[in-house]
């Protein structure tokens, strides 16, 4: 890691909500994981889970990493369940790089539920 990285890992947004620096609507806290609501949010169930650790983004997961995405996906659902969209549906979501619109650079799962929703997204 280079001095660039740490430094823009110490800047981290999401590094500091996991580290409790900064205040965040928590809903969920695991081992690797910890879930908490979106501050600008689509849906009326809109909740980001994220690792613990630092990981950019989806495209930087290595096999190292599954434990960390196993709950992140076990998060969801559980997030999914206490939230009561389990039964009728949700969307996760991943954006990757700047066509996706991705402006955290900190892994991020969108869990997004409570209202029908259209596909293609936009
Ligand atoms: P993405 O476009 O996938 O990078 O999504 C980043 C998401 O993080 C957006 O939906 C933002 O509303 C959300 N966000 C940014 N800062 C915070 C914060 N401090 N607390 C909660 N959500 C945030
Ligand atoms: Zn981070």
């Amino acid at each position: 890691m280079n001095e660039q990285q740490a430094q823009s890992i110490q800047d981290c947004i999401f590094c500091k909500i996991a580290s409790g620096e900064m205040p965040a609507d928590i809903v969920s806290s695991n081992t690797h994981t910890i879930a908490f609501r979106d501050i600008n949010p689509q849906a009326p169930t809109h909740v980001l889970v994220i690792p613990r650790t630092h990981i950019e983004h989806a495209a930087d997961v290595e096999p190292g990493h599954a434990e960390i995405i196993i709950e992140m996906l076990t998060t969801a659902r559980e997030v999914a369940a206490s939230e009561g969209i389990l039964a009728k549906g949700y969307r996760l979501v991943f954006n990757v790089g700047d066509d996706a619109g991705n402006l955290v650079p900190h892994l991020h799962l969108h869990v997004i539920g409570g209202r029908t929703m259209s596909w293609p997204p936009g």
